[in-house]
């Protein structure tokens, strides 16, 4: 079995700036979705010492907002360096906590870090404004300040990203930030914490808290102390995590669910469409909120894709991301797989067929094989609900209108693609297009440079780029008269 890497792994929370472990010395037990073997074990902190961690991020605020960018500049600039020094390690951390392949875990800790590194850069850029005054007397100035103490409450699936996404800008901002990984992938953001105070972060400025979610979530959302929460995951929870901020009006950025159409007209180049296809729905086996999850295709190519997709499925092989060349590993957990099988089963009972894998794995366990399902229709749960897996049902469309209003039946707007070799097409489509991010000709649109965020109950808020570090100031309007 492989062992966690050892310099990087606790079994304590950061808080504060010291290892702790739970008073009650109740801990959750970490395991490796491939086998079910126990990998580790994080404390399960009660609501008394999650409420220290939000009064320390409160102590730390007063001295990290007040420092020259800068300066917080230099010690993100460190962690960004020791994250991408330790890639290999935190690499293998989220396989085994996780499951994803070691490539693509390495791949993560370095898109990961590069959220750091961004925004150390863009923390020097926080300009205010001066506006003309419609009084000769009065001068009329914009500041921009951190909004104070942050949380995040983070997913599994990408067990290192999703963190510095929301802890760069926080940091860069001069906000603190305390964060409640996933259950599932706590191990990661603690290793992210060893990294943190190897860069000189000070004591508080980014804390982890593990524990039962209803009880971390309650502290967070329920303290008056915390201004912003930024959270990614499931609608069905940022919906709660939103109610309970209500009674704090705390500033809300939530990542939420997807249902991402993937659109392949007639004039599109099909080898390109099916690679874009593959990088799209079977990464991370189909668990990433822009992951495709219905593929729409015109009429005039409808065969000559869905076979081309099924073969090139077919190579893709299922195993142990510990494993070598194994491009898809298992599904999270069994609630994960049996939602896969009830898809599936849900759209051959309506009349769909399977052109490649369709069941469990031969490997067991959460094992699923990449699958292609022709005849889909909108009739069918894959349409509506996200269905997480490595499952790619093809509808059938023949006109552009068709398409793009199939596309946007759906309460959920956070990502699609399309691909068409016309020039006029493009606008089209991507104005009509009901999404926060939108691909043209290509599968993979995350990087740290780019906004990332939803429309409709996809969400709030964006996170990357210049515009994700906005979502953690304030804008302060300064009067003065000079008369
Ligand atoms: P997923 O379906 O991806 O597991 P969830 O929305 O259930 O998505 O979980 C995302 C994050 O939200 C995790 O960190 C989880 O622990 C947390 N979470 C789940 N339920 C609650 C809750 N009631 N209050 C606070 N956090 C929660």
């Amino acid at each position: 079995m492989t062992q966690m890497p050892s310099a990087l792994t606790r079994s304590a929370c950061l808080i504060d700036g010291e290892w702790r472990k739970a008073a009650s010395g109740e801990e959750i037990v970490v395991t490796n979705p491939a086998d079910g073997s126990e990998v580790g074990r994080v404390p399960s902190l009660s609501a008394a010492e999650v409420e220290e961690a939000v009064a320390a991020a409160e102590r730390a605020f007063a001295d990290w907002s007040k420092r020259a960018a800068r300066d917080r500049s230099a010690i993100l600039k460190r962690w960004f360096e020791l994250i991408v020094a330790h890639a290999d390690e935190l690499g293998l951390m989220m396989t085994l906590e996780q499951g994803k392949p070691l490539a693509e875990a390495r791949g993560e800790a370095l898109y990961a870090a590069s959220f750091i590194e961004w925004f150390a850069e863009e923390g020097k850029r926080v300009y205010g404004d001066v506006i003309p005054s419609p009084q000769t007397d009065k001068r009329i100035l914009v500041l921009k300040q951190p909004i104070g103490v942050c949380a995040a409450i983070t997913p599994w699936n990408f067990p290192a990203a999703m963190i510095t996404r929301k802890v760069g800008p926080a940091l860069a901002a001069g906000c603190t930030m305390i964060v409640k990984p996933a259950e599932q992938t706590p191990l990661t953001a603690l290793a992210l914490g060893v990294l943190a105070e190897q860069a000189g972060l000070p004591k508080g400025v980014f804390q982890v808290v593990t524990g039962d979610a209803k009880t971390v979530g309650g502290v967070l959302t329920g303290s008056d102390i915390v201004r912003k929460l930024s959270f990614t995951g499931s609608t069905e929870i940022g919906r709660i995590l939103m109610a309970q901020s209500a009674p704090t009006i705390k500033k809300l950025s939530l990542e939420l669910g997807g249902n991402a159409p993937f659109i392949v007209f007639d004039d599109a180049d099909l080898d390109a469409a099916v690679e874009g296809a593959i990088a799209s729905k079977y990464r991370n086996a189909g668990q990433t909120c822009v992951c495709t999850n219905r593929i729409y295709v015109q009429s005039g190519v409808y065969e000559a894709f869905t076979e081309k997709l099924a073969a090139r499925v077919g190579s893709l092989s299922v195993g142990v991301g510990t494993e070598p060349n194994v491009s898809i590993g298992p599904l999270i957990d069994d609630d994960a797989i049996e939602k896969v099988e009830a898809h599936v089963a849900d759209a051959l009972e309506k009349g769909a067929k399977v052109l490649a894998g369709g069941k469990r794995h031969a490997r067991g366990g959460t094992f699923y094989e990449p699958t292609v399902l022709s005849g889909v229709t909108q009739s069918m749960r894959v349409a509506r609900e996200e269905t997480f897996g490595p499952v790619a049902p093809v509808f059938r469309f023949d006109t552009e209108e068709e398409a793009v209003t199939m596309a946007n039946a759906t309460e959920f707007g956070l990502a699609a693609y399309f691909y068409t070799e016309s020039a006029r097409r493009v606008w089209r489509v991507a104005e009509a297009l009901e999404y926060g991010m939108v691909g043209h000709n290509t599968g993979l649109i995350s990087n740290e440079v780019a906004p990332f965020g939803g429309v409709k109950q996809s969400g709030l808020g964006r996170e990357g780029s210049h515009y994700g570090i906005e979502d953690y100031l304030e804008i302060k309007y300064l009067c003065t008269a000079i008369g």
